[in-house]
């Protein structure tokens, strides 16, 4: 339990308490789930290789050469990517995002750096 709820993310109402494991805003009815970084936004946040937060339209360079199904050379290391999109992949793939020369592909957040 937390000692003290924190304060509703929409209204800033300060009265909120726990129902099982989410915080509950008497004043708006807002359900949120606490402690999660970026909660407040009802957002995860993501961050790259070297731990910047990324975000949807960033663009990132990949810091580890990767393979990829069907292509000999795969991606090599210090690709660029533009625009990202983050989503809340399978298996840790959490950005979507268009490489050039391979197309529409999801990359693990921890092999791109912000660049
Ligand atoms: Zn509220």
């Amino acid at each position: 339990m937390l000692e003290n709820p924190p304060p509703c993310p929409k209204c800033s109402c300060e009265y909120t308490y726990e129902m099982n494991a989410l915080v509950v805003c008497p004043e708006c009815a807002h359900e949120w789930a606490p402690g999660e970084a970026g909660a407040e936004e009802g957002q995860r946040v993501v961050k790259d290789a070297v731990g910047n937060v990324l975000r949807d339209g960033d663009s990132v360079v990949v810091v580890k050469a990767l393979k990829v199904k069907g292509s000999p050379s795969g991606i090599k290391a210090g690709t660029k990517v533009r625009n990202i999109r983050l989503v809340d992949g399978v298996d840790g793939h959490d950005i979507d995002c268009k490489v050039d020369g391979f197309g529409a592909m999801q990359l693990k957040s921890s092999v791109v750096k912000k660049g």
